[in-house]
Order: structure tokens, then C-alpha cells, then sequence
């Protein structure tokens, strides 16, 4: 059996982050496993190459929900499975949250990860195509640059936002008020920038960093209540390794807390039920488990504007790869929505409780396991989800057995602060589409249509043709509670050697997208690793 210092499980945001800081020490040997295989696939590199990546089994997961809703849907929840986990697939929007969710985390006793620590670990890794400024970081691998590209009915949508008071700005991160801009992307010279390019691609040469392609892990392996290694499986082949130091669980917030359940840490009955011997009783993994509900709503446009004319059709995809092959701009070089907005959905608050994106295109109802699809005619999307759920969902393994898909109850808007939030959103939303001029330009709303009105109605349609946020976080939360799954060193309770760093260490959500969050918690997780914190 192979040995290392640290293995870390899961090559995505979280994990290549951590080989990147771990491995930097040439004294240290580091494993990074991942059940995908290698980032070369040329959609991943290409911005909007993800659309078509997100139906394929060979780069993503696609984990099914229990039914819910009124019409007891199932969702598939899509997670990257390649190098770069996640972050090879995502819509590529560079967010990191509001300060203050930082320093809520302190409130909640996690102390070392408020704004003034979290702030120099965004500006550490940042490369930004802005200019350097005390909250924003040029120097790092991350390349982030806007969305700009040139398309004239975005700039009415600008129009319609700083109509309705919402400030527009060059760098959404900047401020934490109402806002609206162009989106900042994980795009650099028109090539998605994803934590394996950032982090990984550039350390390939270091001697003290192996990486293990194409291999699941199933367990971690404990010895009494210390973790030892992993068993998993290499094409069809039982594969161990063992840790002298740590095992590192960075398999998102879906796998994390399996594996967890399926080493015996969860739980009691939820294990006993499945097969699996308790060894720790820890019934916060894979509980608590929040995620943003996503409000779709698009429209028909009144003129020949956006990219449905370009992308509906094969012969106008082509000559969009063309033109991103050529030039690397056009439709293809952007990310999944070119606008973002951050506002409040009613008066008195103190700082923006929605997202907003819009992007100058729209789709096709999603089919299981397919890729996009886009409208004939012109039209434009736009989602807007409630940034700070407080409903909460869970996943709990069935069996013992890996391959069987674990349940994950997305217990979406069961709160009532969520569905009061969604319903003012909704609202707004169509307040700034009727907003001139971009009032003009839009025909009608086809999803979910103008006659859904009620409280009850827009609740319902959200459900039914919203989806997920691909955000969810708390599987593993950190606390300073026994009850807590982490510590805020995110060290496992009750085992020693085992940590989790990645989405689902968060008990709280951070307002907005995941990715650049996830990957400056890895950032300063790696100090706490390096110091035997
Ligand atoms: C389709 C999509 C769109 C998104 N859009 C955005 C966006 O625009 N902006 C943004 O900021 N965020 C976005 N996100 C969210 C963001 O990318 C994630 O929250 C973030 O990448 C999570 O990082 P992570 O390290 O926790 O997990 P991941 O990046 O998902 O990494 C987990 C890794 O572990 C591997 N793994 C899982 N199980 C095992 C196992 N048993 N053995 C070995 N390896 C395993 C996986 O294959 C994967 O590589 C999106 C996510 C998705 C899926």
C-alpha cells in the first residue's frame, strides 16, 4: 500500500487548492484523488463549452433527488466530476459573498474565518484583470475579468437596474449594497480559468505530488478513531492507500458526507440502517444541508437581439466557434450570464437578500441528463434566487455500497422566510423587466408566464421550473457545538487525522455563487494543516 503524508480526497475548488498549498513544502508527500479523469476535454476550456458538458457522464455527476414539489419531481444534481472538480463545469461567475456572512460565521463561535482573515485569502489567489486595490488581488493564478461583450440589449438591462436605485458598478465584489454590472468571471484570454488551471496544471512537475485519476473512493480507513487512509476503486480494481498525517475530504457537499457515513461517522441509526457499523455517532453529517433555490423566468423578445438566432441552430454554433476559435470573443467566450445583480426584495434591509443574473438567451425545458437546448426565437433568461436559505435539506447513504445513489431531500422553501423572500424576488424582478426602456424590448414572459401571480402560484412555479443552485453547502458544518460534524479547525469530531475542507464544512450560506468561496476557505484551511492546527 502506498504511503503519504496527506491524502486529499476529491481534485475539485477545495482540493486542488489544498495540493497546490500542501505540496508547496518539498518535505511533505501529498496524494490527490479524483474519481473523474483528466480536465482535456476542449468544451471545459471554452466558456459556454459547459452547456453541452453538463449531460455527460464522463465529466459530471448527475445525482438524482427524492421527489418534491407539487408534482413530486426528481432533480438530477449535477456536480463536475474531472479535474477541477466543480469548478471544470460551473457557469464560471466569480462571487465571494458579503463580508458579513464571514463575520457570521464568527458569531457562530467558528473563530478564524471572519472578512478580516477571509479578505487576504480572495485578494491571495485573485489575478484580476481590474487594477489592484486594498480589496482586490491582480497577482494571483485565478484569472477573473468581466463579461463585457458588447451586445446592446445588455446595456438596457443596466438601464432598468440603476432605474430601480441598484448602483452599477465595475466590480460586483467591491461593494456590498444594491447592485448590477457585468458579471466578473473565472475567465481569462477567453479560456475558463478552473481551479485545476489555477492551482494544478501549474505544479504538475512537483516530486512530492501524485495524483490518482479515475479513482472512487468508497471509505475512509480507521484504526480505533484515528484515520489511517482510503480504500476506493481504480477501474474496477480495489485500491488503499494510507496516511501518515491527515485524510482530507474534499469531495463536495454531496459526496463528503457519504463518504463520511459510509467509514461509520454519522448517524447511528441512518448507518445501522444501511449496513454500515457505527463508530462515531455524529447526526449532523449530511443534515443541514441548505441550497439556493433558482427562480427561472424568461421572456419573448419584441426584436432580433440576444444569441438564440446564433446558437439555435447548428450552422450558427459553428460560426461561433469560429469566432471564439478566431478571435476568442463572441457568445462562446462568456460566462453562463453575462449580468448580475445584488438587491433587496423589500424595504428596510440592510444589505441585498437576492441574486439576480440574466443573460441574453433562453432555453428549452431541461431534460434528465441532457445538455441545454436553445430557443428558436429570441429571448432572454433570467434567474434570481433568495442569497441566505435558512430551509434545510439532507443526504443519508441507503447501503454500504458506493455505487448506490444516496438520498438527498432538497426540502427546498419549507421555511417560511425563504417563500416570502422568492415571492418579493419574483416581483421585482418583473418590476425591472416593465422598466423602461427595457420594457420595450420584451414581448412577454413565457416562463413561468404572466397568468402565475398568487403568493401560492410563484411559490408553485419556482418548484416546477426553477432548479437548483449547484450552492448546496452543510453536510459537514463547522461548530463549536459536540454536535457540530467540524471544529473550526474543520477537523473531524470524534476522529482524530480527518478533516473536511470544502462546501460542506459552510453552515450558513454565503450570498451568492460557491466557487471563489470554496476555494479561499481551502486557502486558509491549508495554514491550519501546515501548522497542525
Ligand atoms: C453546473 C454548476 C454550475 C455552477 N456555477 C457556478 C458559478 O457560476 N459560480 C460559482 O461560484 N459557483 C458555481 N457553482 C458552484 C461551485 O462550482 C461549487 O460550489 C464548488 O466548485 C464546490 O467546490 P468543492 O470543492 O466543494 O466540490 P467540487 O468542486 O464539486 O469537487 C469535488 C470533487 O470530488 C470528486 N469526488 C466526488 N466523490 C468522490 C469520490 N468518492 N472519490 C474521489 N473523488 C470524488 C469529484 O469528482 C470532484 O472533482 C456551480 C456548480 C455547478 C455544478
Amino acid at each position: 500500500m502506498s504511503r503519504f503524508d496527506y491524502i486529499v480526497v476529491g481534485a475539485g475548488s477545495a482540493g486542488c487548492v489544498l495540493a497546490h498549498q500542501l505540496s508547496a513544502d518539498p518535505g511533505v508527500t501529498v496524494l490527490l484523488v479524483e474519481a473523474g479523469d483528466a480536465d482535456d476535454n476542449p468544451l471545459i476550456a471554452m466558456p459556454r463549452g459547459y452547456g453541452e458538458l453538463l449531460g455527460d457522464p464522463s465529466f459530471v455527476w448527475h445525482h438524482p433527488t427524492l421527489p418534491f414539489g407539487p408534482d413530486q419531481q426528481v432533480e438530477y444534481w449535477v456536480r463536475g466530476k474531472t479535474l477541477g472538480g466543480s469548478s471544470s463545469v460551473n457557469g464560471m461567475v466569480y462571487n465571494r459573498g458579503s463580508s458579513s456572512d464571514y463575520d457570521a460565521l464568527v458569531r457562530l463561535g467558528n473563530e478564524g474565518w471572519g472578512w478580516a482573515e477571509m479578505l487576504p485569502a480572495f485578494t491571495a489567489i485573485e489575478g484580476h484583470q481590474l487594477d489592484p486595490s486594498p480589496t482586490r488581488g491582480t497577482r494571483g493564478p485565478l484569472h477573473l475579468s468581466a463579461a463585457v461583450d458588447g451586445e446592446p440589449l445588455l446595456e438596457h438591462v443596466l438601464a432598468a437596474g440603476t432605474k430601480l436605485g441598484w448602483q452599477r458598478v465595475s466590480d460586483l465584489n467591491d461593494v456590498d449594497g444594491q447592485r448590477i454590472g457585468y458579471t466578473m468571471a473565472t475567465i481569462g484570454a477567453g479560456r475558463r480559468c478552473s481551479a485545476a488551471d489555477a492551482f494544478l496544471h501549474p505544479i504538475a512537475d512537483r516530486p512530492n505530488l501524485t495524483v490518482a485519476l479515475r479513482t472512487t473512493v468508497g471509505r475512509v480507513i480507521l484504526d480505533g478513531r484515528r484515520a489511517v487512509g482510503i480504500e476506493g476503486r481504480r477501474d474496477g480494481q480495489a485500491v488503499e492507500y494510507s496516511a501518515m498525517q491527515e485524510v482530507i475530504l474534499s469531495a463536495g457537499a454531496l459526496a463528503t458526507p457519504t463518504i463520511l457515513q459510509r467509514s461509520g461517522i454519522g448517524d447511528s441509526e441512518t448507518l445501522r440502517s444501511a449496513g454500515v457499523k457505527p463508530v462515531v455517532n455524529s447526526p449532523n453529517v449530511g443534515a443541514r444541508m441548505r441550497e439556493h433555490r433558482v427562480f427561472t423566468l424568461q421572456y419573448r423578445l419584441t426584436q432580433d437581439a440576444g444569441y438564440n438566432r446564433v446558437l439555435a441552430s447548428q450552422e450558427g454554433q459553428q460560426q461561433a466557434m469560429v469566432e471564439y476559435q478566431t478571435t476568442g470573443t463572441g457568445p462562446m467566450a462568456a460566462p453562463s450570464f453575462d449580468i448580475t445583480a445584488f438587491f433587496t426584495s423589500r424595504p428596510g434591509l440592510d444589505r441585498p437578500d437576492t441574486q439576480l443574473q440574466i443573460a441574453p438567451f433562453s432555453i428549452l425545458p431541461p431534460q434528465p441528463g441532457e445538455g441545454m437546448q436553445i430557443e428558436q426565437e429570441p429571448g432572454m433568461i433570467c434567474i434570481a434566487y433568495p442569497l441566505r436559505p435558512t430551509s434545510e435539506g439532507c443526504v443519508q447513504i441507503t447501503s454500504a455500497d458506493p455505487d448506490t445513489p444516496a438520498d438527498i431531500d432538497p426540502r427546498y422553501l419549507t421555511t417560511a422566510e425563504d417563500r416570502a423572500t422568492s415571492v418579493n424576488m419574483v416581483r421585482s424582478v418583473r418590476t425591472m423587466l416593465s422598466t423602461a426602456p427595457l420594457a420595450s424590448w420584451i414581448d412577454r414572459e413565457t416562463v413561468p408566464g404572466e397568468q402565475v401571480q398568487t403568493d401560492e402560484a410563484i411559490i408553485d412555479a419556482g418548484l416546477r421550473t426553477g432548479g437548483a443552485g449547484y450552492h448546496a453547502i452543510g453536510t459537514a458544518a463547522m461548530g463549536p457545538r459536540d454536535e457540530d460534524v467540524v471544529d473550526s479547525r474543520l477537523r473531524v469530531r470524534g476522529v482524530n487525522g480527518l478533516r473536511v475542507v470544502d462546501a460542506s464544512v459552510l453552515p450558513i450560506m454565503v450570498s451568492g455563487n460557491l466557487n471563489g468561496p470554496v476555494m479561499a476557505l481551502a486557502w486558509r484551511a491549508a495554514h491550519y494543516l501546515q501548522a497542525g492546527a
